[in-house]
């Protein structure tokens, strides 16, 4: 291809792509494809003549599309919202065109330093404390690819400040151990896989009856690991869990933490956008005592996937856990420390030009649309509460601050997994199912940029109808 037909197919591919979001919701939101249906549709081997372009725009019609799940769908009330505003889009086609790598600042400098900017720009907008500005003494913050990438760098930063760096050289984790809730994301317990902690280190705290962590239980814990001679070095709040969006009480749990030196982070991947509403910035409550944080503007900020910003007050730590500079990455820039090399603040060493589609976004007035947004999904949220409530057949059954109601049949956890069953097979709507302390229920998630009070209520009467 060349730049002319770049020129021309980019243009058809940009209608292409409009059509489509204009047009998902008159599709079943998920795929009725077995497993296996669309590799079959496509040629076993690579052509070995060139094709248009057209034709291979006729088969995302024809195959990619209906092999699809479409998360921009309105009624896509699954998981967790994945929404993608057109401007973040542009972010990443300009992003694909420059073809830069950010991996430090002389590869890149502006990547790095609109970064940074963003960072810092995304510090006002969630009213986030100020030791993690880069700016601030100590603090600083970087775009992951995702949150579980995030953990883990929170893990390792956390494990290199309690060897004061030695667990680099020794690699002896065996002492160390976690904590976290069984609410919390399983991209803890990943994490602590691969940092060689491993799942026996993990401390699954108990929570309360709202599956937010009790602190009581967290201090009880902690001391039974020093009295066996552990060393607790980490702990994970979580504000806003997968399941059923508990918020762990930071401000409780930290003090607990740092009496005994270990490092604390939140894990605020869905739910801390939500702070993009002044009135909804209790979901920051106690992060000033956080050591890092995490929050995806790829789920509830019109963000394309991926871009989760992450968040620490102790930088010295996270880049010494995760710096390693050979010679041919040395430049004086960095050496002056007047640059920031991002390299050293992530896994991988490459890195795209993801803060682009975060400052189209914000420039084009993404952020406010966002806050709009989210305050209709939250109103859309306790009117499904309300609704739920009214049908006795229904119960609600963990709390429901946001954008997340999980519900359940009376009739029990057969009937709910039926119900949930037979509402996704609908394709008219599509629905995660959870288990709540052993309880089956529902999770309807209310997150899609184009999700109205009219879709909830029509996601609402599938279900009433089915039930
Ligand atoms: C979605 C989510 C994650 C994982 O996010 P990724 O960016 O997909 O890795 C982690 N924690 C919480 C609380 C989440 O909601």
């Amino acid at each position: 291809m060349n730049a002319d037909e770049f020129r021309q197919q980019g243009k058809a591919l940009i209608d292409w792509v409009a059509d489509y979001l204009e047009t998902v919701e008159s599709r079943p939101v998920t795929s009725s494809v077995q497993p296996g249906d669309v590799r079959a549709q496509l040629p076993e081997h690579p052509p070995t003549e060139a094709e248009p372009f057209a034709a291979v725009l006729a088969d995302m019609d024809r195959v990619i599309v209906p092999g699809l799940t479409h998360w921009q769908h309105p009624n896509f009330f699954a998981f967790f919202p994945g929404n993608s505003s057109y401007a973040s889009i542009l972010g990443e086609l300009a992003s694909a065109g420059l073809g830069v790598q950010g991996m430090s600042w002389v590869t890149s400098p502006a990547c790095t330093e609109v970064e940074t900017l963003m960072m810092d720009w995304m510090v006002d907008l969630l009213g986030l404390p100020e030791r993690f500005r880069s700016t601030s003494e100590r603090g600083g913050g970087v775009i992951h690819g995702s949150a579980s990438e995030a953990t883990l760098a929170s893990i390792l930063a956390a494990r290199w400040r309690v060897s004061n760096g030695s667990i680099n050289r020794l690699g002896d984790t065996t002492h160390l151990v976690a904590y976290a809730t069984s609410q919390a994301h399983s991209s803890i317990e990943k994490g602590l896989r691969i940092a060689g902690i491993g799942t026996e280190q993990l401390r699954i705290v108990a929570h309360d009856e709202q599956f937010a962590m009790r602190p009581d239980a967290f201090a009880e814990q902690v001391a039974a690991d020093l009295a066996a001679g552990l060393t607790p070095f980490w702990v994970c709040c979580s504000r806003g869990t997968t399941s059923s969006m508990a918020f762990d009480p930071t401000a409780a749990i930290a003090p607990i933490a740092h009496e005994h030196g270990m490092w604390v982070h939140v894990d605020a991947a869905m739910s801390g956008i939500a702070a993009l509403a002044p009135e909804l910035r209790w979901v920051n409550d106690g992060l000033d005592q956080a050591d890092s944080y995490c929050t995806n503007p790829h789920k509830w900020m019109g963000v394309v996937f991926d871009c989760d910003l992450f968040y620490t007050a102790d930088r010295a730590a996270l880049l010494g856990a995760l710096s390693i500079l050979p010679e041919y990455l040395r430049s004086k820039a960095a050496e002056s420390g007047a640059a920031i090399d991002y390299r050293d603040w992530q896994i991988p060493l490459g890195r795209r030009f993801r803060a682009l589609k975060l400052w189209f976004t914000i420039r084009t007035g993404g952020a406010i649309d966002a806050v709009d947004m989210i305050r209709h999904h939250v109103a859309a949220t306790q009117t499904l509460a309300d609704l739920v409530r009214a049908d006795e057949r229904f119960e609600v059954v963990a709390p429901h601050p946001l954008n997340l109601l999980c519900l359940a049949l009376r009739a029990g956890d057969q009937a709910t997994d039926s119900l949930i069953e037979r509402a996704n097979a609908t394709g008219q709507a599509l629905f995660t199912r959870t288990v709540l302390d052993g309880r089956v229920a529902l999770r309807f998630s209310i997150g899609g940029r184009t999700t109205t009070e009219e879709h909830v209520r029509d996601g609402w009467a599938l279900l009433e109808s089915l039930a």
